[in-house]
């Protein structure tokens, strides 16, 4: 360990020299006893945060620091998000540890659905990508559900050595570690916790007994992760806070639905049939023939049809469309960090519209 200074909010390396850089603190902050950087500065004071000048590769090799250690790592990815969430080559990067998967935000998910299905969901959806997991735990850490259980299982398979947590920005580890933090130690907020992608930076370590020790790595920025395009508002509204209600449409083929203006799923081939979103409360759905779907959009984009808002709009890659055909099972069709469209079974044709970069893709019915 060396004797750097590091950000009391995010663990960053403090330097005084390059403003721009992250970590920079004007030199007359050194002489205070709790140091924070910059950005976490103007987070806390100004509720504002500052775009993060790391690239993706500068996090992987960090995280491939973590394959020279023997530890526990525990992965936590977003279960409303899994694929923006996942980290590709996370088992080779942290050298073949034992992975504990822990999905947070279950308390989005409608009550009605099954742990053990999301559960068996989510390790077949990581060994689909290449990823054994040793085990899976659910949780909830806004609400604190699931951290009793996801602590005694850290106990269990860490065996006395390190705990590494990863995961990509947005999933929820800072508030995650907040609570750990708070269960340990009784201190609230020791560390910073926002809406906005990239804002934890450096490791953060926390100890566990004499020996051992939880480390927080910096937060994974993945590109395709749709709260990389939209302004800090919308974000806001398109993440769900709370149980999402499904929202069932009865459609006709040639029939378009608008989620806010953000995405639009067209059904193109099909019987009438119902078509359940699952998506934030706060985003609002519109139903409207197709042939109406263009003039739609171009009269009320903004408007009626919201987020995007004016900054969203001017950062929001164009459309991308993707045709899919669906048969024989209830399929979700995920769009990556706003939710999913579960289709029913039979034989449907549908086209989404979708910002150029966020993922879409099919998964078999979750619920
Ligand atoms: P980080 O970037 O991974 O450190 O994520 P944060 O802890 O800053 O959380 C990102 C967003 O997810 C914030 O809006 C949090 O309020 C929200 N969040 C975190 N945990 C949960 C959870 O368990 N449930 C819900 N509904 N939201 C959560």
């Amino acid at each position: 360990m060396t004797n750097a200074i590091v950000c009391q909010g995010c663990g960053v390396k403090i330097q005084t020299e390059y403003p721009d850089q992250p970590g920079y603190a004007p030199a007359s902050a050194l002489e205070r006893e709790e140091v924070i950087c910059k950005r976490c500065f103007r987070l806390k004071n100004y509720n504002e945060v500052q775009d993060v000048p790391y690239q993706d590769d500068d996090f992987l090799q960090m995280l491939h620091q973590i394959s020279e250690t023997d530890s526990l790592i525990v992965n936590l990815i977003d279960i409303f998000d899994f694929n923006g969430s996942f980290i590709p080559g996370l088992a080779r990067l942290t050298g073949n540890n034992p992975i504990l998967l822990v999905g947070n935000k279950m308390d989005v998910l409608p009550k009605s659905v099954n742990h053990n299905k999301v559960r068996q969901w989510l390790r077949r959806s990581c060994k689909e990508l290449g990823m054994k997991v040793e085990d899976v735990q659910l949780i909830s850490a806004a609400k604190g559900q699931g951290i009793e259980e996801l602590s005694a299982a850290i106990d269990r398979m860490r065996k006395g050595r390190d705990v590494y947590i990863v995961g990509t920005t947005n999933v929820g580890k800072s508030t995650f570690i907040n609570r750990l933090i708070s269960r340990t130690h009784g201190v609230e907020d020791a560390i910073t916790t926002s809406y906005f992608p990239g804002t934890t930076l450096g490791f953060i370590d926390i100890p566990l007994d004499e020996e051992s020790s939880l480390f927080d790595t910096p937060g994974v920025i993945h590109r395709h992760q749709i709260a990389h395009y939209v302004s800090d508002n919308d974000l806001k509204r398109i993440t769900p806070k709370k149980e999402i209600k499904p929202m069932v449409f009865q459609l006709n083929d040639k029939q378009t639905l608008f989620l806010g203006g953000l995405v639009r799923m067209d059904f193109e081939e099909g019987e009438r049939s119902s078509f359940i979103c699952y998506v934030s409360n706060d985003l609002s759905i519109h139903r409207t023939k197709l042939e109406n779907a263009d003039n739609l959009y171009n009269n009320h984009i903004g408007e009626l049809l919201s987020p995007p808002d004016e900054t969203t709009l001017e950062r929001l890659p164009e459309w991308k469309t993707t045709s899919f055909r669906i048969e024989n099972h209830k399929t979700d069709i995920v769009i990556s960090g706003l939710g999913w469209i579960t289709v029913p079974e039979g034989s449907v044709s549908v086209t989404i519209h979708a910002p150029q970069g966020v993922k879409v893709s099919l998964r078999e019915s979750l619920i």
